[in-house]
């Protein structure tokens, strides 16, 4: 499966060619839309494939849809109840991404409130490449947004345009990928993940004020580091100054799962090799997410009948 055969499309599943939204639309002149992704694991052994944390991908999306005053929204349960039957009429056996999106797919100006679509779609997406050797990163030129101007809390299609911006500049400079300062100065996250550094054993995020996303993936972190690593980890401000002092760095997201980072705007980072902390951190991840660890299995809904 590159991508799957159906989409789940306001109300109907529909075949992917199907799958269409108006060129005059407001998501498509003005970025109107809102979405998750979210990451279902298949489990050979079980036979079962494990969507992860998705009522909280699905209240995410009641957040974001809220947030960007859309006048009709689409219910949580509403949202978990379409992935799960778009992934049953696929037949998803494989690690799968799915992306819910709510948008404004009608005619409507900029400031239109709806009416708002619900489309789902199911791609075949393995772990990025750089999960196992690491990446490399640039401090963007580009400050991360501000939330005195827009809510980067929150996933809309808008804010990947200064995402996109930054990550397009960094492969243009020869890195992977960048990390943002924000507008106060201070690190705050990727373009598309959540910024984490070791310093002497204690792992240290920016806080949820540092504009960036809600991520669900750094609070599940921030959870297994604690409960599964014994590490007491901090939330607090951080410096680009701290980059130098890193024993290690990772990025994590649904998407980037735990991936380390090697490199900062060529200065290595640590030893230049991704981390013990990180790679115990991604085993244990990994694991979790796969249904191949039992605890935490309020995280995972099984798709095929009984867990
Ligand atoms: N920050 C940004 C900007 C993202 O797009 C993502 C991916 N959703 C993340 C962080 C990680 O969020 P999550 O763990 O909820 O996937």
């Amino acid at each position: 499966m590159a991508h799957s055969k159906y989409v789940y499309l306001n109300g109907e599943i529909v075949p992917w060619a199907d799958a269409k939204v108006h060129v005059f639309s407001p998501v498509t002149k003005y970025a109107a839309g809102v979405f998750e992704g979210i990451r279902g694991y298949w489990n050979e052994q079980a036979q079962q494939l494990y969507v992860f944390r998705l009522p909280e991908h699905a209240q995410r999306l009641c957040y974001s849809q809220k947030a960007m005053r859309f006048s009709k929204t689409f219910a949580s349960d509403d949202i978990c109840a379409q992935v799960l039957a778009l992934l049953r009429a696929n037949e998803c056996r494989e690690n799968v991404h799915v992306r819910a999106m709510v948008y404004l797919g009608g005619e409507g100006e900029m400031d239109a409130l709806g009416p708002t679509d619900l489309a789902i779609t199911a791609v075949a997406r393995p772990s990025p490449a750089w999960v196992r050797d690491g990446c490399r990163a640039q401090v963007s030129s580009w400050l991360r947004v501000s939330d005195r101007a827009m809510p980067m809390r929150i996933k809309s299609n808008a804010n990947y345009q200064n995402g996109r911006l930054a990550s397009v500049q960094a492969r243009m400079d020869g890195y992977d990928t960048a990390i943002f300062l924000n507008d106060r100065g201070k690190l705050s996250e990727g373009p598309g993940m959540c910024l984490f550094m070791i310093r002497n054993g204690v792992p240290i995020t920016p806080t949820l004020s540092s504009d960036i996303l809600e991520s669900i993936t750094r609070e599940t972190v921030l959870t297994l580091l604690a409960e599964q690593l014994g590490c007491e980890p901090l939330e607090r401000d951080m410096d680009r100054s701290e980059i130098p002092a890193a024993d290690e760095m990772f990025f994590c997201g649904t998407g980037w799962e735990i991936t380390p980072i090697i490199n900062v705007d060529g200065s290595v980072v640590g030893d230049g090799k991704p981390g013990p902390i990180t790679m115990a951190l991604q085993q244990a991840y990994m694991d979790v997410v796969h249904g191949r660890d039992n605890a935490y299995a309020n995280w995972r809904t099984p798709l095929y009948g009984a867990a």
